[in-house]
Parts: structure tokens; C-alpha cells; sequence
């Protein structure tokens, strides 16, 4: 009530107002008419257009780089990415001026291993021309954003092109997937657990022959036959509701070719590898159910090692750490791999005698086999791989080796040792078992 009795008082009083008007007009007539004041008012003016104007441009050129740039976001997670550096790598590898390396590890057959590094686009902006387009690739680093289960940062590559020219991105993403399946055709990709995802582990190696590894009679053809029965099967299983999987359990003392087979039985197969190794430190529960679940297609999976889980946590590695993994969590994994996809499980052990029976049944594992030291049949067939022809030789060295335990990776040795030597070989029968 105060208040608009005091607005009242002031409405009414207009004399003070009249009395204004000509003054605050004088005082604009005076700044209109100073040409200081006024050429200021103009530079503002002007400036204001300006921003106006520069805005409008902006907006303008947003809304033509929409409607005539197509982009492309290939984030650093996705299949694509690694893919697309290699294929990028090859295109400008004249007129790159910034660049990174990839390194890559390659193992021989032989077991030695050598380093190729490839040269990327590093990270900022290129521009190249594929196919008639104009393509600008930016690589773009997350600095803050980083992978905490590979400890690299986040990265995505954004490609821009004309909007008449998108085809170019599903021509390009095709071509660089060819690529980097070309340099897998005729190999297995070894895959190893990195974080909670697969990674290829190397290059792509050379596949393994199934004869050169040799195993007792009929083991290599049994597992064979029932690998392939398995594979191509899935309506079968679909049709009765069972999972589609199948898992095997190879077991024996070390150095017995069970690593190898299982390589070989892939490259015959022409399926990859994606090798866990169960006491490989810092692997929890969690981070081996996802790994189950998310195995590349078309891969062997290898869980090495599998007593690990039997040992109660005693085992560690030298560095003190030790695998988290349990038992349950195990056989939650193993049982977890419900999907409609196949799946194929080898396990190994050197220590069958670990296993609990909760593992040993069908559906976990539906076969076994027992890889143990070399029998005589072996012996023989080993001797004559790389002796060949030299039967006489390889009987007196099988009857010179009865009722010793010598494993297939000794023997191996052993003849690579006496390379082209079959007679020494035989005569130093003796250093296998001393
Ligand atoms: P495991 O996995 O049983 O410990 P590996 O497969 O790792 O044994 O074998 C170690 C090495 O010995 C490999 O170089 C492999 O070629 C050789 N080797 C072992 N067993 C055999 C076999 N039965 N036939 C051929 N080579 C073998």
C-alpha cells in the first residue's frame, strides 16, 4: 500500500518531467551534432554490422558444410579403426609429413622373432584424394579420455568428404577390411586377452600343418572327426535346445604338443585362436566371463592352464601376482557361453588330477584326451619326419629309448640338434634321458 501511494505521488507530479524532455533532448542533439561522438556511434555501428555479418557466415557456411560434407567418425573401439590405419598408411605414405609408428611383433616358425613397423598417419589432419574425392581425415586424441584396461588414449578418426562423393566411405571401409584380410588368408590370427577385449597378438602366422605334430595313433583323427561333426551342426542343436558348444580337455605333461595341436587343428580348420592363459595376473571373475562371451567368430577358444583355478590362489607369478579367478566363476564363464553361436572350448592342463568333477561333465567338457611322453609309436613316426627313410635307424632309436619317459618337445630337440645327422642322433640316444 506504501508503495503505490508513493508511485502515485511521483505519476502525479509531471511538472519535474516536462521540465526534462528539452534537456535530454539537447543533450542528444548535442551528441548527434559533436562529429567525434558521432563517428563513434558509426564505428559501432559498423562493428555491430559486422559481428552480425560474420555470424550470419558462419551460420551460413555450418549449413553448407552440412548440406554439401558428409562425415565419417571412426572411434578408436571400433573393428574399423585398426583396419583403417593400415589401409590410410599405405595411402599416404608419400605425402604424410606426421607420422606414428605402429610396432608389430612377427614369431617364426622357428620361434624367433622379428619387429616390422609400420608407419601411420599420426594424429591431426591430412588431406589425400581416393578415387576422384577429396578426403580430409582428422585423427583426434582424447587427451583427457583414456582406455583404462589398454592404458591408450581414446582416439577418433573423422573423415570428411562432398556429400556427392559419400560412396567413397563404404568403398574405402571395404577395401581396408580386404586388406587387412588378405594379410590374414592362409594364416591364424592368434588373439590374446587385452583388458576385457580380444586383440590380434602379432602378425597373423603361418598355419601349422596337422601332420607335423604327431601324436599316439588315432588321438589327432579322433579329435579331428568330432571337431568337424561338432561345426556345421548347430540346427541339430538348436533343434533340442542344447547350447551350441563344445568343449575339449587335452591333458598331459608339458611338451607334449598340446599347444601345438590345438594350433594346427585350427589352420586345418581354417578358424583363429584367442588364447587365455588362466593364471594370467589380474584376471578376475568378471573380466574372463566377458572374455567368453565375446570371442571373435570363427576362433578356437584356448583356456590354458586350467588348474589355475583349482589352486586356491597359492599360485603367483615372480612378480608376486596371482590370478583372481575362482572355480565358480570358471564353470559361470564355461556355462555362461549360452548364445546361439558356435563355440568351440579347448582347455589344457598339465594336471588333470586338479580337476574337480563338477568340470569334467558333458557340456563343460565332452572329451578328453591324454597327451602324454612319447610312445614308440610316436618315437617312430617322429624319427622318420625328420630321417626320412632311414626305418633301420628309427627301430634301433625307438628299442634304445623303451621304457624311458622322454617328452615329444625333447625329441624335437633332439633331432633339430642332430640336423642331417641320423647316426649321431641315434648314438646319443642317451642324452634325452640322462
Ligand atoms: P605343450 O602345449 O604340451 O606344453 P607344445 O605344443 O607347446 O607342448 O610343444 C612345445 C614344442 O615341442 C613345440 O615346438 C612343438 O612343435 C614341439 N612338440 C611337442 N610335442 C610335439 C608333437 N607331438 N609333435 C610334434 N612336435 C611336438
Amino acid at each position: 500500500m506504501e508503495h503505490s501511494g508513493e508511485l502515485g505521488d511521483v505519476g502525479r507530479s509531471e511538472t519535474p518531467v516536462v521540465e526534462q524532455k528539452p534537456t535530454s533532448g539537447g543533450f542528444l542533439a548535442q551528441m548527434t551534432s559533436n562529429p567525434l561522438f558521432s563517428a563513434g556511434f558509426g564505428l559501432i555501428g559498423v562493428g555491430f554490422g559486422l559481428t552480425i555479418l560474420r555470424q550470419g557466415l558462419n551460420l551460413g557456411a555450418t549449413a553448407l558444410r552440412r548440406r554439401l560434407l558428409v562425415t565419417l567418425e571412426i572411434p578408436s573401439k571400433d573393428k574399423s579403426y585398426l583396419w583403417f590405419l593400415q589401409w590410410m598408411s599405405q595411402q599416404t605414405k608419400k605425402n604424410a609429413r606426421h607420422l606414428a609408428v605402429e610396432t608389430s611383433y612377427k614369431q617364426h616358425d622357428n620361434g624367433s622373432v622379428s619387429t616390422t613397423f609400420s608407419l601411420v598417419p599420426g594424429p591431426g589432419r591430412h588431406l589425400f584424394r581416393w578415387r576422384g574425392a577429396w578426403i580430409s581425415v582428422s585423427r583426434e586424441r582424447d587427451g583427457k579420455m583414456m582406455d583404462l584396461t589398454t592404458g591408450s588414449p581414446f582416439e577418433t578418426i573423422t573423415l570428411t568428404t562432398l556429400s556427392s562423393d559419400r560412396d567413397v566411405f563404404t568403398q574405402l571401409l571395404n577395401e581396408a577390411q580386404k586388406l587387412a584380410l588378405a594379410k590374414q588368408e592362409g594364416k591364424t590370427v592368434i588373439y590374446t586377452s587385452w583388458g576385457p577385449e580380444w586383440r590380434p597378438f602379432g602378425m597373423p602366422r603361418k598355419r601349422r600343418l596337422l601332420d607335423s605334430v604327431i601324436l599316439d595313433d588315432g588321438v589327432s583323427e579322433r579329435i579331428v572327426r568330432d571337431v568337424r561333426d561338432f561345426i556345421g551342426n548347430g540346427k541339430w542343436y538348436n533343434e533340442r535346445g542344447i547350447p551350441y558348444r563344445r568343449g575339449y580337455l587335452l591333458y598331459g605333461p608339458p611338451g607334449s604338443g598340446k599347444s601345438s595341436f590345438i594350433q594346427a587343428l585350427a589352420g586345418t580348420l581354417e578358424y583363429n585362436i584367442c588364447i587365455l592363459n588362466l593364471s594370467e595376473r589380474g584376471l578376475t571373475d568378471d573380466r574372463l566371463n566377458h572374455l567368453l562371451s565375446n570371442v571373435p567368430e570363427r576362433s578356437i577358444m584356448l583356456l590354458e592352464d586350467i588348474d589355475a583355478a583349482f589352486q586356491k590362489r597359492k599360485a603367483s607369478d615372480e612378480q608376486g601376482y596371482q590370478s583372481m579367478i575362482t572355480f565358480s566363476g570358471l564353470l559361470n564363464a564355461l556355462d555362461g557361453v549360452a548364445s546361439a553361436e558356435e563355440r568351440i572350448v579347448f582347455m589344457t592342463t598339465n594336471h588333470a588330477e586338479l580337476l574337480d568333477q563338477a568340470l569334467v561333465r558333458p557340456g563343460r567338457i565332452d572329451m578328453k584326451e591324454y597327451l602324454g611322453n612319447a610312445t614308440p609309436s610316436q618315437i617312430r613316426r617322429m624319427f622318420l619326419r625328420f630321417y626320412e627313410g632311414r626305418t633301420d635307424l628309427a627301430e634301433l632309436f625307438v628299442k634304445k629309448l623303451r621304457g624311458k619317459q622322454v617328452s615329444t618337445a625333447a625329441l624335437q630337440g633332439h633331432f633339430v640338434y642332430w640336423k642331417d645327422k641320423p647316426e649321431e642322433a641315434v648314438e646319443n640316444t642317451h642324452t634325452l634321458y640322462e
